[in-house]
């Protein structure tokens, strides 16, 4: 058998082009783990990914019931796991008013990082059977704008946790719109959640690297500014922030180019350095990028850890 990566959101953007790279090689199986599938069936074919190397299967990260069931879906395919990447995101930064799903957290972080938390626990036991000379990965996709030691992290609202009394309040089973109690913001919620997929990178390796040999990584793939994740912001920003990004940061990424970059953390033997976060020079250089001092928060990241564990239903 080839080796399999998952990954989620495979249906649009950074992961359907790192689906493309990785599939096209002929080196891989791709599960794209999608929540539309026949959107992921058309956005498979019209990026030439050929059939016999990939897979697409049903998963809403916004639902614990569903990630339970991939997980069982996955290995009823009787396929071995080698890479899990965690990709899928939603940013809702127009959103006046916090959408709940029926688990009952705020849909941005319920999504982008209590699904992917629950799923990366539930197929760990899985990686750790891969076959003796598979890389055995673990990606979660990152982001500059959870990182405010950088620029773009600096605009406001910023991510910011606080002591995580709004996350921990679910675990009495009450609602609360943001990770520090605080008043719903939808932007600041999509940091937020980034920096937990960060925190929780470093939390895994803290965790689970010595005893099981899996790499844990985070990676930041540039400005991919054209993607669906800002289908949901104004008109006029849609237009304007691809060439500011291009022209004015020199941040800007292609979806292609930002796909393979995701395809070398999954692949390439070099990248195997456990705990760290990714990032590529202009000229496409990969290096290992500082966080910012929230992220590099090991207390804060076991205390995310424990209650996440709880929220998700492993603890
Ligand atoms: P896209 O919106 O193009 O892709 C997001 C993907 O997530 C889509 O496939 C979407 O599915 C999927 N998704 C959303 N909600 C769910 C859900 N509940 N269950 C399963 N899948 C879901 O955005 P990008 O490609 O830009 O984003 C990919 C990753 O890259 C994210 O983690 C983002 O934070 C990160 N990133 C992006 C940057 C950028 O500049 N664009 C910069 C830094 C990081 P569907 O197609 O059905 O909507």
């Amino acid at each position: 058998q080839k080796p399999t990566v998952v990954i989620t959101g495979a249906s649009s953007g950074l992961g359907l082009a790192a689906a493309k790279a990785l599939g096209q090689s002929g080196d891989w199986h791709v599960i794209m783990a999608c929540r539309d599938f026949s959107k992921a069936a058309s956005a498979a074919q019209a990026a030439g990914i050929p059939k016999a190397n990939r897979t697409i299967m049903h998963l809403d990260l916004a639902a614990f019931d569903s990630v339970r069931q991939f997980v069982e879906n996955f290995r009823a395919t009787g396929r071995r796991l080698d890479v899990l990447v965690c990709n899928a995101a939603v940013y809702l930064p127009t959103a006046k008013e916090p959408t709940f799903t029926a688990d009952g957290f705020e849909l941005s972080v319920a999504t982008n990082h209590l699904g992917h938390f629950l799923l990366t626990n539930l197929l760990l036991p899985d990686i750790q059977e891969a076959p003796a000379d598979s890389l055995k990965r673990v990606i979660i996709v990152g982001s500059i704008t959870g990182n405010t030691n950088t620029l773009a992290g600096n605009v406001p609202p910023k991510a910011d946790l606080g002591d995580l009394r709004g996350l921990a309040s679910g675990i009495d089973g009450r609602i609360a719109p943001m990770i520090n109690g605080g008043d719903f913001d939808g932007a600041k919620a999509y940091k937020d959640s980034k920096v937990c997929n960060m925190l929780t990178v470093r939390e895994l390796h803290r965790r689970l690297h010595d005893s099981t040999g899996i790499t844990f990584s985070s990676l930041y793939p540039g400005c991919i500014a054209e993607t669906g994740l800002f289908r949901n912001h104004v008109g006029l920003f849609r237009t304007l922030f691809p060439p500011f990004q291009k022209y004015i940061t020199k941040g800007y990424v292609s979806e292609d180019e930002a796909g393979r970059r995701l395809a070398q953390v999954v692949s390439d033997p070099k990248l195997s350095k456990s705990g760290t976060y990714w990032s590529w020079s202009n000229d496409s250089e990969s290096f290992e990028n500082q966080v910012s001092e929230e992220v590099s928060d090991g207390v804060k990241g076991q205390k995310l850890w424990e209650i996440s564990e709880k929220l998700v239903g492993l603890a």
